[in-house]
Formats: structure tokens, sequence, C-alpha cells
């Protein structure tokens, strides 16, 4: 993939899959924009990315706050001249609780990130890109943007929903030049699983997918750098998959 001379937002980038496709953006030429919640973490990402000869900034921002991202926007075509592509990734997994005892507070803060975030996202960058001559657009979605998954309901609903929206977002301006497609991958080794759950857990959750082993995160931003790219461009408006057979099941 060449990126030479585009901006990218990647939000979410100071950990895992977000880490990975900022890295991947400032190896393959694009100046990288790296957002998070935490500035340390996005600071080394930033770091990481120009030590290997790459360019980025970081800007923090939360993307539960639309405010926050429509500053995010206004950051890249200010500091960096335009904006052409963006990954509207960041997101967290909430309470594991079923429907009947799902604590109110954890549904409203999952809502308000990983699906709220996606739209403040479209919401600032559609006209950036516009604006800029064009670009393309990934929202991180999941398996379960398609199937459901006990004790997950707000994750699920969220994932499903973003999956709605990436639709009919990319069919309005499919001829205006902005592309925008979602990603579903599989259970992927990151800090997301790892911080949250213990080793026997995990290796359950490995014994999901026909291919026995969870993902990486160089292989969802292998995906996303795809989807993001030139040769990618009769592809809109679609939910690719990274899950390792989980939903041929
Ligand atoms: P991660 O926890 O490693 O990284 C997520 C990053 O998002 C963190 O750096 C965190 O600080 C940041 N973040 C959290 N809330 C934020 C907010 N309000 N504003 C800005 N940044 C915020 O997680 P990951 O596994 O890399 O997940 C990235 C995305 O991929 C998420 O949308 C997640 O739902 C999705 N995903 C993950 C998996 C998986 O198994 N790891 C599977 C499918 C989809």
């Amino acid at each position: 993939n060449d990126f030479q001379d585009k901006v990218a937002i990647v939000t979410g980038a100071g950990s895992g899959i977000g880490a990975a496709i900022a890295r991947e953006l400032g190896r393959t030429g694009a100046e990288v924009v790296v957002s998070d919640l935490e500035e340390d973490s996005s600071q080394a990402v930033a770091e990481d990315i120009r030590s290997a000869g790459g360019k980025a900034q970081v800007c923090t921002a939360d993307v539960a706050d639309a405010q926050a991202v429509e500053a995010l926007v206004n950051f890249a075509l200010r500091e960096c001249g335009g904006l052409h592509l963006a990954v509207n990734n960041a997101g967290i997994g909430g309470p594991s609780e079923k429907t009947g005892d799902y604590p109110l507070d954890g549904w409203r803060k999952v809502i308000d990130i990983n699906l709220n975030g996606v739209f403040y996202g479209l919401r600032y960058q559609i006209p950036a890109m516009m604006q800029s001559g064009g670009g393309a657009i990934v929202n991180m979605a999941s398996i379960l943007g398609s199937v459901g998954f006990a004790k997950a309901p707000a994750y699920v609903a969220a994932k499903h929903a973003l999956v709605g929206l990436t639709k009919t977002a990319a069919m309005e301006y499919a001829t205006e030049g902005v592309r925008i497609n979602a990603v579903g991958p599989a259970f992927i080794d990151t800090p997301l699983l790892s911080k949250n759950l213990d080793a026997d857990t995990l290796g359950q959750l490995a014994g999901l997918h026909p291919v026995q082993r969870l993902g990486t995160a160089d292989e969802v931003s292998a995906l996303t750098c795809f989807l993001l790219s030139e040769r990618a461009s009769f592809i809109t408006g679609s939910y690719h998959l990274v899950d390792g057979g989980y939903t041929a099941q």
C-alpha cells in the first residue's frame, strides 16, 4: 500500500488493534494522527512510527465526546493540511452480565464509546475528507456485528448498529469520493482480552475458532489497510470479517 501524502486519523491507537493499524499506516507513508484517551500510550506509538522513519502526531480525544472528536478532525486539517483516511477503532468490552441484570450505566458507556463515538467520527471526518479531495474510512466492528454473544448485550448491540451506520453512510457518499467499510475481527490477542481474562478463558476463546487460535492485531491491520487503500476502490458499504472461521460454523 502506498499512503504517501495521505493524512490518517486512528482512534484508540494507543493499544492493540489501533496501535497496529497506526504503525502500518506510518510504515506505508501516511502521516498518522495517533489518538487515544491515554496520552502516554499514544506518545509511545507515535514515537515508534517516527523512529521507523514515518510521520506521526498525537491528539488525545475521548470519542464519546462529540466536541473532542470535532477538535481531533480540526487538528488533522490544521496541523497536517487535510484528512484522507480514518479508522474509528476506539472501543471497550463493557460489563459481562446477562441482559436482565445488565447495569444501566455500563450500557450507556458502551453505547457512548462503541456506537456514538463512531457516529461522531463519521459526522466530522466525512466533510473534512470531501474538502480534502476524498478518502476512505474503516469502522471497527467485530464478529459480534453479525452474531450474538451471551453476557455482552451492549457490545453486540453497538457493533450490529455500527454495521448499519456504515452501510448507510457509504451509500450517501458513494459518488462523493468517500468509501466507508466495517471490519469484523473475531477474538484478537490484545490488552482488551488479556487485561480482563485469565489464561484458561483465553484458551477457551481460542478454541471457539476453527483455526484454534486467537487472531493478531497485525492480521486485523492488514485487512483494514487494504480497505483504506486504492486497491479497494470498488469496495464500499460492506462488512469484512477477519475471524479465523468463527462465523463460518
Ligand atoms: P485495546 O483495549 O487494546 O485498545 C483500545 C484502545 O481504545 C485503548 O488504548 C483505550 O485507551 C482506547 N479507548 C477506550 N475508550 C476510549 C475513548 N472513549 N476514547 C478514545 N479512546 C478510547 O482494544 P483492542 O482489542 O485493540 O480493540 C480495538 C477495537 O477492536 C475495539 O473497537 C474493539 O471492540 C474491537 N475488537 C476487538 C476484538 C478483540 O478481541 N480484541 C475483537 C473484535 C473487535
